[in-house]
C-alpha cells in the first residue's frame, strides 16, 4: 500500500487517547476528536488517524492497516505472544499511561508465594502473556479469559485470583485483593512494522524527530536568576545539567549577574528554597515546549 499518506492507529477513548492526542498535538498534528469520526485527517505529514479501540491496533499496524500505532505495551506484549512471527516492532516508548499487569489474590486464601498459584484458577485479559508467564516459572493453574470487570472474579467466585492492570492499587484495595506479583511494567508505546520500507521508515523516523523533541522537553525548565558572581559556581550541585550557564552583566551592579540555564529535571519547591539559600532572587521558572 502506498505510503503517500502516513496513517497512525489511537485507541479512540481510554487511558491511552488522551495522552496520545497530547503528544501528537505537541508535535503539531492537531487532532480534534469528535464522537463518531473514526478518521481524522491532519495536513501535518499528510497524516490519517485511525480512532479505534486499543484491542485493534497492534492487529492493524500488523496486517498493513495501518502504518503506526500508539499502544499499552501490555496490549503490544499479548497480541505478539498470541501472534508468533507477527511483524510488529516497538519503535519507542512514549512515557506515558504507565501501569503494570500483576496477579492478585484476595486477602486472607493464603496465596502469597507463587507456587502457591499452583492448581489455582486465574482470571485475566491477558491470558497469553499470564500464561507465558506461569510456563517460564514453571506453575501449573487455569487461565479464564475475561474482558472487563476481572476484579470481580474472586467474589463470584468464578477465580481463586486475578492478573489484571494496575496503576495505584485502589481498585485492588477495594475488592479486598493483594498484589502478590508483578508480570510486566507497561508504558505507551510506539510500533511499527519491522518489515516496513524505507519511506515509511523515513517517516516514523521523521515523527520520532518530533516526539523526542516533545519528550525531552517535558521535564526541562528554563530558568533565569539573579545571584552574586561568586555564586554562580554553586548552581551546577542545585540545577542538573547546568554545566555551562549563560552569565549576563546586571546594568547598575558589579557584583550581581543575571543567569539563564536549562535544567533537564523537574524543578521542585525544594529547587527554589535551595537557590534561594545560595543568595538567588527574581527566579523565573518558564516550561520548554520543545527541545531539538
Ligand atoms: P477500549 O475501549 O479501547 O478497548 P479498554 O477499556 O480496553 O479500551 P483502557 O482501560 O482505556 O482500555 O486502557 C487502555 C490501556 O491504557 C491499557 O491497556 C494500559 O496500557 C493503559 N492503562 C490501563 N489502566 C491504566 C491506568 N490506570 N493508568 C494508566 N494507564 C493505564
Ligand atoms: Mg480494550
Amino acid at each position: 500500500m502506498s505510503v503517500n499518506r502516513l496513517r497512525i492507529a489511537l485507541q479512540k477513548s481510554g487511558k491511552l487517547s488522551e495522552g496520545s492526542i497530547e503528544l501528537l498535538n505537541k508535535c503539531s498534528f492537531k487532532i480534534k476528536p469528535a464522537k463518531n469520526h473514526y478518521l481524522i485527517q491532519s495536513k501535518e505529514m499528510n497524516t490519517d488517524f485511525l480512532m479505534i479501540r486499543d484491542d485493534d491496533i497492534p492487529g492493524f499496524v500488523d496486517s498493513n492497516a495501518s502504518d503506526l500505532g500508539i499502544v499499552g505495551e501490555n496490549g503490544y506484549m499479548e497480541y505478539a505472544l498470541e501472534n508468533p512471527g507477527n511483524d510488529l516492532e516497538i519503535i519507542a516508548r512514549l512515557q506515558f499511561a504507565y501501569c503494570r499487569l500483576s496477579l492478585a489474590a484476595p486477602e486472607g486464601s493464603g496465596i502469597k508465594q507463587l507456587a502457591d498459584y499452583n492448581g489455582k484458577t486465574i482470571a485475566t485479559s491477558y491470558p497469553a502473556t499470564l500464561a507465558d508467564y506461569l510456563n517460564k516459572n514453571n506453575i501449573n493453574a487455569r487461565i479464564i479469559q475475561m474482558h472487563g470487570s476481572v476484579e470481580l472474579a474472586p467474589k463470584i467466585a468464578v477465580a481463586d485470583a486475578i492478573c489484571d492492570l494496575v496503576s495505584t492499587g485502589a481498585t485492588l484495595k477495594e475488592n479486598g485483593l493483594l498484589e502478590t506479583h508483578i508480570i510486566l511494567e507497561s508504558e505507551a508505546v510506539l510500533i511499527g512494522r519491522k518489515s516496513a520500507g524505507n519511506e515509511l521508515k523515513a517517516k516514523a523516523e521523521e515523527l520520532m524527530f518530533r516526539i523526542n523533541s516533545v519528550i525531552d522537553a517535558k521535564d526541562s525548565k528554563y530558568i533565569m536568576l539573579h545571584i552574586d558572581k561568586d555564586a554562580v559556581n554553586k548552581l551546577k550541585d542545585i540545577l542538573p545539567g547546568c554545566e555551562s550557564p549563560t552569565v549576563l552583566h546586571l546594568h547598575g551592579t558589579d557584583n550581581k549577574v543575571a543567569v539563564h540555564v536549562v535544567s533537564k529535571e523537574g524543578v521542585f519547591w525544594d529547587t527554589i528554597a535551595k537557590l534561594k539559600s545560595i543568595g538567588a532572587s527574581s527566579i523565573l521558572v518558564v516550561p520548554i515546549e520543545k527541545m531539538m
